[in-house]
């Protein structure tokens, strides 16, 4: 327990913001999207789950012992806090089928406070980019300002080759797109031509290995910061 990236990280970047949870929305099983929960929830045990976990995962069953709660994220359930709206887009709860590969079943969720959209879509992969697309069309005639808009975009599956199609791309348009993925990890993410598949649309992309934590704020939204920005000492070389 000592060792996990919520313990280490999560928990006492919380404590020092002074954040309390209401709720954690886990993307999927994937032990890269749920490593570290365990240490969060044990010190916020009143925040709720959204997940795609199926009900026999070891979370799951630890959080009933101890009359936690937890919900299944399907696509149509939404809930508003403080004029800031949340909505799952994906999976729908036909696809919640045995043997359904994880990524897949990523929750997508849109937040927004009217005037800003982010969207968070775990490790969605190109299936699942056309599925959003079919259900979540763009008005006819109108580009890149569709239902799938959104200003800030969690870039699909790290940056994997296998997401962030085109038409996903050109369907929500973002100014930003955040890449979440180790320094040289083994996976090769983001992949270049995914990088320059945004860039050529005029999209900025942020990766976690070069940015450390990327902070947006919709009262500045003109703007993002990176941790490593903020932080940087003389002695710190750019990662290349
Ligand atoms: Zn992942």
């Amino acid at each position: 327990m000592d060792g996990d990236a919520g313990h280490r990280v999560v928990v006492p970047l919380l404590q020092r913001l002074d954040l309390s949870l209401d709720r954690l929305v886990l993307s999927h099983r994937d032990s890269d999207h749920t490593g570290g929960v365990a240490a969060v929830l044990a010190w916020q045990p009143h925040a709720s789950l959204l997940s795609s976990l199926e009900p026999e995962h070891a979370l799951l069953r630890a959080l009933r012992l101890s009359n936690g709660q937890a919900e299944r994220c399907e696509a149509g359930q939404s809930w508003q806090w403080d004029g800031v709206r949340f909505e799952v887009l994906h999976p729908p709860a036909q696809d919640y089928l045995p043997g359904a590969r994880s990524n897949s079943l990523s929750c997508v969720l849109r937040i927004s406070n009217g005037a800003q959209i982010a969207l968070l879509v775990g490790d969605i992969e190109a299936a699942q980019d056309a599925a959003l697309l079919a259900r979540i069309a763009a008005p006819p005639g109108v580009q890149g300002v569709g239902a799938l808009h959104a200003d800030v975009l969690l870039v699909p599956h790290h940056g994997s080759k296998t997401s962030s199609t085109p038409a996903f791309i050109d369907a929500v348009a973002p100014r930003w797109a955040w890449v979440q993925a180790g320094y040289r990890n083994r996976f090769g993410h983001p992949a270049p031509e995914v990088v320059a598949r945004y860039r050529a649309r005029g999209v900025a992309v942020v990766d976690s290995a070069h940015c450390g934590a990327m902070q947006w704020n919709s009262a500045q939204a003109q703007g993002m910061q990176c941790d490593r920005d903020l932080s940087r000492r003389y002695w710190h070389h750019g990662a290349p």
